[in-house]
């Protein structure tokens, strides 16, 4: 069973692509909790659910009675048909986690139908899920933003750092690209060692930096010290224009 939580038409905000046009699919349910970020959300039965910053499409207990169940292809493709669309526009996967549909066969011809109609397809990925790109050659197709959590998400070594799930999605993918969030503390406590851990199995994949944040203010106090930070390393910084604009990570 898919679900989608939410879906909007919007700039790419992070990363590599970042001011692209670019309609957002947001599925719901992931792999991981990542509670060391620390961001609570009020579900609608009044529990406050600790979490990401996407906590509202991660947990299923206490926010799946909103999402979309998606049942057919058909309900997948009709959303492009909400939207006044440019010819190809890109489209951005994300989540919570979307590679846990990975081997579902509606996601797979949903991506297949937009490869085919000539649309550039980015996932927005935590990157530990192994996909078999043998099986489903529409994955070499795509373009992967390698999520990869961080210490600071409270999740164990073991489960957020895959080595074989990085290096095939960087060996096969269309394009893939790391893009860490980093607050300020992380930077004084160990982060190079940390991110040397996982740039290992894809040494030669590009570094994209953004600050962590779900609010303007905590976004721009993040910002100058990781600037520092990746003019010293040589990784790239990387906006979160989204928040910067609208001063919110949902829908926008
Ligand atoms: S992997 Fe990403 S979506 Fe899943 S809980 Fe962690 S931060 Fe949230």
């Amino acid at each position: 069973m898919i679900y989608l939580v939410e879906h909007f038409y919007s700039i790419q905000g992070e990363g590599k692509y970042v001011g692209t046009p670019s309609l957002f699919f947001r599925f719901g349910g992931c792999n991981m909790r990542c509670e060391g970020f620390s961001c609570k959300e009020k579900a609608e039965d009044g529990v406050e659910v600790l979490g990401c910053d996407t906590v509202y499409a991660v947990n299923k207990e206490h926010f799946s009675h909103s999402w979309i169940v998606i049942k057919r292809v058909e309900d997948l493709l009709a959303v492009l048909e909400l939207y006044e669309l440019p010819k190809a526009v890109d489209i951005v996967l994300t989540g919570g986690e979307p590679l846990i549909y990975a081997s579902d066969s509606i996601f797979i011809e949903f991506l297949e139908t937009l490869v085919a109609r000539g649309h550039q397809i980015t996932f927005e990925t935590n990157g530990s899920l192994n996909i078999d790109f043998e099986k489903h050659g529409v994955y070499k197709e795509c373009y992967f933003a390698l999520s990869v959590k961080l210490s600071n998400s409270g999740e164990p070594f073991s489960k957020r750092v895959q080595g074989i799930a990085i290096y095939n999605i960087a060996t096969n993918a269309k394009d893939a690209f790391f893009k860490f969030s980093i607050d300020v503390a992380s930077i004084t406590l160990g982060l190079e060692e940390e991110l040397n851990e996982i740039l290992l199995y894809a040494p030669k994949t590009k570094v994209y930096c953004m600050p962590v944040g779900g609010t303007r203010e905590e976004v721009e106090k993040n910002s100058k010290p990781l600037i520092e930070f990746c003019k010293a390393k040589g990784y790239n910084f990387s906006d979160r224009l989204h928040i910067r604009i609208w001063d919110a990570n949902k829908g926008v």
